[in-house]
């Protein structure tokens, strides 16, 4: 192998996952930036021969095994090997979908023909189906989604159109294939439904990696639970409205009219249980919205016996009547709480919103489906540990107990590559006076290192007034999460001398710019989840109820993976040098703030803007006369 480095960290790290394989345990790894941990696991798993599942975080990480990893081992390897990126049904054009949407193309508005007409010539051409492929149509395009399936309504096999079907001839592909690559949403929905109508998703013996498994208990948490949005049933209410259209009696009256009392009775109820915009734990002793939802349920009722009449006349899958009756059942929940274990809430924004009864906890279920299964499972990600133990992470997913670790630091010199600046001095986050410091601090740091940076915030209001302040006081290129998408932030930042880039939780992870671009990460407050999250709230009740202590054992613990992460886009190669500015004097003031800090890189930790300053003219620049 030609430029390979030998790295000390990258060997243990394919000794302990070829162990795991041969052991069939269930292993956890955490390696540093710069350990090269994808090629440390690909390796030993295509050579084991045996079927390899790699279930990422981020497409960006997806994309990257697949386009540059998985060519790189094919041409090195004595043996190929055959990969697939296999993705989730709303990726892949569905064709029964596309008929549908053909015979109504003349009630489309202008835009929806010509991405129809778009769409259809590109249906003649594509090999995978994948919508990814219609790059230049932005993406979550409304009239896009409509050509995609959900398991509610796809037919599986016995739908005419499954043996051309772009999503299950993907899933075929992938269950042949040496390495398939996807991701955590794909391999829960491949845990939980084991009902899909096309059969398995994923090789269930296979070696299983999970990177970025940090990120995994979110993930499951939304698929395990149950939500109903307001566009689902604005969809459900077109559906019905179609099958309306095929009844000549006066049951086609009665339905037509309950599909358009569906979506009115559900923007009344979500209204009456969220005036404003809000995301927040539900309160079911609501008089107002119990009476709009028994009148909703009236009409689902209806909706539901009818069309599953209607099916049965006509030959048909029931899918309509199947999500009309999910559509109730998680409505009961919600408003009952049969189910103590799950969490009950309620999102509004503007007209759109949704109910959600999500687990508390899903530890149980990912250790039995997920871990307890007699095959290879590999843990990984740059930030699996808090303070020095894997033991949070753990307990959240459900690790079994005794399972194996490694831990590898970054071969980085983060001694003389980086700098921590984190001042004692600052008025608390909370205190009246935190904002016209915090911007202070944010401008002559990005002063001294001429932008080139990233500035990471907790709220996005807080991030919005700082961009309003630096754009007044700077005139350095000043990008802000929210004014394009952020695939072209990225590349606006990465393509602009001197940008500054202002953003949310989207940009503490995930993100990859290597070299001078990238110099300096500011961050506003230590990343402590909102006390008001309705998923916190209910974890900590979980764990304060048990008699531990929840701020140690949760909110502590989760705040520093995420710093952690917001750390991790600094220093990306051994050439990279810059400073991380934690701008929330809670970190040295607070007893808890040592864990932050020991969590972190070993980089100097300064208090003094002044030697940060100098410490930014000597190593900064002295990589721009390189
Ligand atoms: S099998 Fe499902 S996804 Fe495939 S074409 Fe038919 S309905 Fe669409």
């Amino acid at each position: 192998m030609t430029n390979y480095e030998v790295r000390p960290e990258q060997v243990a790290m394919m000794d302990a996952v070829q162990t795991a394989i041969a052991t069939s345990d269930v292993c956890l790894i955490e390696a540093g930036t710069g350990v090269g941990k994808t090629l440390a696991y690909l390796v030993p798993s295509v050579i084991s021969g045996r079927q390899t599942v790699v279930a990422t975080g981020t497409k960006a990480l997806m994309d990257q095994i697949y386009g540059k990893d998985v060519p790189f081992l094919n041409n090195v390897l004595a043996e190929s090997f055959t990969a697939v990126l296999l993705k989730g049904r709303s990726n892949y054009l569905c064709l029964t979908r596309l008929k549908e949407a053909r015979v109504k193309i003349s009630s489309l508005n202008d835009e929806d023909r010509a991405i129809l007409t778009r769409v259809r010539k590109w249906a003649l051409r594509t090999d995978n189906g994948d919508i990814a492929e219609l790059a230049d149509l932005p993406e979550g395009t409304p009239m896009l989604r409509t050509l995609t399936s959900s398991v509610e309504d796809c037919g599986g096999r016995m739908c005419p159109d499954f043996a051309d079907c772009f999503v299950y001839k993907a899933r075929a592909r992938a269950l042949k294939a040496d390495l398939v690559i996807t991701n955590h949403h794909l391999l829960i929905a491949d845990m939980a439904l084991s009902e899909d109508p096309g059969g398995p998703i994923l090789p269930a013996e296979a070696n299983l990696i999970i990177d970025e498994a940090h990120g995994l208990e979110d993930v499951a948490t939304e698929l395990l639970g149950r939500t109903l949005t307001s566009h689902q049933v604005s969809e459900l209410g077109k559906e019905v409205a179609e099958l309306a259209k095929l009844e000549r009696t006066f049951h086609g009256f009665e339905l037509k009219n309950a599909a358009s009392g569906i979506v009115k009775g559900f923007a009344g109820f979500l209204a009456a249980l969220a005036p404003t915009d809000t995301r927040r734990k539900l309160e079911s002793n609501n008089p107002k919205a119990k009476a709009l939802w028994h009148e909703l349920d009236i009409d689902l009722e209806a909706i539901e016996l009818r069309t599953l009449e209607i099916a049965k006349e006509l030959d048909r899958a029931p899918d309509v009547s199947t999500k009309t009756a999910q559509a109730r059942a998680l409505l009961a929940e919600v408003m009952v709480g049969f189910d103590t274990n799950l969490i009950r809430l309620v999102e509004r924004k503007g007209r759109f919103g949704a109910v959600s009864a999500l687990p508390v906890t899903v530890s149980e279920i990912l250790e039995e489906k997920l871990f307890l299964t007699g095959r290879p499972v590999i843990l990984t990600s740059a930030t699996l540990t808090v303070d020095g133990s894997t033991e949070f992470l753990r307990s959240r997913l459900g690790v079994p107990e005794g399972a194996p670790e490694l831990v590898l630091a970054s071969p980085f010199n983060f001694q003389k590559q980086a700098i921590i600046y984190a001042p004692k001095e600052l008025p608390a986050p909370d205190s009246a006076l935190y904002f016209e410091h915090f911007i202070n601090e944010t401008m002559s740091l990005l002063t001294a290192t001429h932008g080139r940076a990233f500035v990471l915030f907790t709220s996005r209001a807080a991030m919005l007034r700082a961009t309003q302040a630096a754009r007044s006081e700077l005139t350095l290129p000043i990008l802000c999460q929210g004014e394009a998408p952020r695939h072209e932030l990225l590349r606006q930042f990465k393509a602009t001398k001197g940008a500054c880039l202002f953003g949310t939780a989207s940009f503490w992870e995930g993100v990859d710019v290597v070299g001078d671009a990238l110099s300096l990460v500011i961050i506003d407050r230590l990343p402590f989840d909102p006390p008001d999250d309705p998923i916190l709230q209910a974890r900590v009740e979980l764990l304060t109820e048990a008699g531990r202590n929840s701020f140690k054992e949760y909110n502590i613990p989760l705040a520093v993976i995420k710093l952690r992460q917001g750390f991790g886009r600094l220093i990306r190669s051994r050439t990279d040098r810059g400073i991380v500015a934690i701008l929330d004097s809670r970190i040295r003031t607070r007893s808890y703030g040592n864990i932050f800090l020991r969590s972190l890189p070993p980089a100097p930790v300064l208090d003094d803007l002044e030697e940060v300053k100098d410490w930014a003219k000597q190593n900064l620049k002295k990589r721009r006369r390189r």
